[in-house]
Formats: C-alpha cells, structure tokens, sequence
C-alpha cells in the first residue's frame, strides 16, 4: 500500500464515532523519509477544520521548540493517533485508539522513521505497548519524558504535548531541552 491510498482510506474512514462530529480526518503530514516521526493525539479545532497537521496555538508551539533546537519542520513526518477530533477535547476511547490505531500502524512502517516521539499520554502508552516497552505507573509516568528508550533500531523520545505549554508555561523550559536532546540523537542517526 502506498502513502496516498493510505490518506484516502483515512479521509473516508467512518470506522468509529468520531466520523460523526469530525470536519475532516486527518492524514499524516511531512516528509516521507523523515527520520522523525511526531505522533500527536488526535486532531484540535483548528486542524480539524482546516485539514492540516498542528496549527493554531499548539502548532506555533511546536514551531518555537523546532526552532529552537533547529529541526526544520519540513523534514519531520507528523501525525495523530487518532485521525479525527474529540468532541470537547475529551480523551480518546479505548475502542476508538483500536479502531484508528491500524493507520499509525501503517504510517510507521511506510515512513520508517528512525525516532518516533509520540507527544502526551494515550500516544506515548500506544507506542510504548506496541514495542512492547514497560510504562511506568501513572504517579512516575513523568520521569520516563524526554528519555531515549530502544526497540531494534527505532528509538523512541516520549514527550508532553506541545499544548502542555498553554496551561503550564513552565513546561516549556522542560520541552526546549528535550527537543534539543533529541536533535543531537537526530544528529547521530545520519
Ligand atoms: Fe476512522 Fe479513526 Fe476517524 Fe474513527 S477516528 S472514524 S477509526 S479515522
């Protein structure tokens, strides 16, 4: 299968009930051979009305902390767990992450990325129980943020949303450093 039939069959998707309250469900975004993949929860207001990957507030966010470890976006492959928007930002359903989870499945090994940095809880425990990595409990979920961790030959930074920053302006100083980490493992993949 390739990337563009993939995006269609996600356009198209009424698998679960998010289909019924989405404007649009959203596809992957970026380059193709990324050596980074972002993996986000699911879509905000914004990117569900305009289709697009991180914009609005947490997408300038994650601009800044691109910036500020001189990652160019465009070389990054973003996407969501989820590929449709939660109606009242509530968090995902069980069902739903099982119902939607085929597609990251499918975006990863089409895109191959070196280092999947899946950005705040729900994504972070998917991956992890997809490469079979031990998550702590809740109370020290925070330590494991910003670490390396190895399945094979794909590394794996879990990290806080970027739209941690808007209700806690202090994780941003935690964030800067751990995007800036993981340039310097980016470095070390090419
Ligand atoms: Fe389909 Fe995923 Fe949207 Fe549910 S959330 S309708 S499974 S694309």
């Amino acid at each position: 299968m390739k990337i563009d039939d993939l995006n269609e069959e996600i356009k198209g998707c009424t698998k679960c009930r998010l289909s019924e309250s989405r404007i649009n469900a959203l596809c992957g975004e970026g380059d193709l051979n990324a050596k980074l993949m972002l993996i986000a929860q699911a879509p905000g207001e914004n990117e569900d009305r305009e289709g697009k990957m991180f914009i609005g507030p947490s997408g300038k966010v994650l601009d800044e902390l691109l910036k500020m470890a001189d990652i160019d976006r465009k070389e990054v492959y973003m996407t969501n767990l989820v590929k449709c928007m939660l109606p009242n930002y509530r968090k995902p359903k069980q069902d739903e992450i099982e119902a939607c989870s085929h597609y990251l499945d499918k975006e990863i090994e089409l895109i191959n990325p070196e280092i999947l940095a899946p950005l705040g809880y729900y994504a972070v425990k998917y991956i992890f129980e997809k490469y079979a990595i031990v998550l702590p409990p809740k109370a020290e979920y925070h330590k494991i943020l910003g670490n390396v961790f190895l399945s094979g030959d794909t590394k794996i930074i879990p990290l806080q949303h970027p739209a941690s920053v808007l209700y806690n302006h202090s994780m941003k100083d935690v964030l800067i450093k751990s995007y800036r980490n993981m340039k310097v493992v980016l470095e070390n993949c090419k």
